[in-house]
């Protein structure tokens, strides 16, 4: 995201060659970010962030937990977080959120920045009463819809795995994230990004019907992240 010519990154799973193009991509160069922020150790978050962060010589944000949890070598400029208190980097707020997901330390992040605040949440097995006050006044929300909770259960997953995907501390599904949309106010919400969706348990039409179904009255843009096309840039009114 970005605001006032400061540039954030939230996870990188992606190969420096890869993170390079998809920045090109979106118009910017790895001059242009000014810091990584790190939400948990799963390689799909994590592969990336330390040979970036070194080539590029970016600072790096995360908690102590997830610092402590992989072997990342030399880090440019580490700043170890607290999970519970708000972070500043130049006009941006940045408020860590603890999640249930099986990770040592994992949170997500709300990002506040001129008044409007985006929120980022994947990588949690359930959303607790916390979560959803937290996420209650959000302009923009990133959401996880990992999967269809029939198609998990049918598919190709080894049950230890169905089991763990499924579990508190697992993805929400798409029947978890609806849910979340009639709790939350969603009159400030301007845009909401369908991610996280597993290519193996989850189709886009199944999440999008579900979110759908889940905010009939709300009138705003869905999104869906795409893992191979991302998304280009999103303006916040
Ligand atoms: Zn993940
Ligand atoms: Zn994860």
């Amino acid at each position: 995201m970005e605001h006032d010519g400061t540039c954030l990154l939230i996870d990188l799973g992606f190969t420096v060659k890869e993170t390079e193009k998809r920045l090109r991509r979106v118009g910017r160069s790895p001059a242009d970010v000014a810091a990584v922020l790190v939400t948990h150790e799963h390689g799909d978050h994590i592969h990336g962030v330390a040979p970036f962060a070194r080539k590029h010589c970016v600072p790096v944000y995360m908690t102590s937990g997830t610092y402590n949890s992989k072997r990342l070598g030399h880090l440019p400029q580490l700043h170890v977080i607290s999970c519970h208190e708000s972070i500043f980097i130049e006009t941006f707020e940045i408020t860590p959120v603890p999640v249930p997901h099986d990770a040592r330390e994992p949170c997500q992040y709300l990002i506040s920045a001129d008044g409007r605040t985006l929120g980022l949440l994947t990588d949690l097995g359930h959303v607790t009463r916390f979560i959803e006050e937290q996420y209650s006044q959000c302009d923009a929300l990133i959401l996880e819809c990992n999967h269809d909770v029939k198609m998990l259960a049918t598919g190709p997953y080894s049950a230890r795995l169905k089991k763990r995907v499924a579990g508190n501390y697992g993805h929400l599904s798409n029947e978890q994230a609806a849910s979340l949309l009639t709790k939350v106010d969603l009159d400030r919400l301007q845009h909401l990004v369908i991610a996280h969706v597993s290519e193996k348990n989850n189709m886009p039409m199944l999440a999008r019907d579900e979110i759908c179904s889940a905010s009939e009255r709300w009138s705003g843009k869905l999104w869906l992240a795409d893992q191979s096309d991302g998304l280009d840039w999103i303006d916040l009114a």
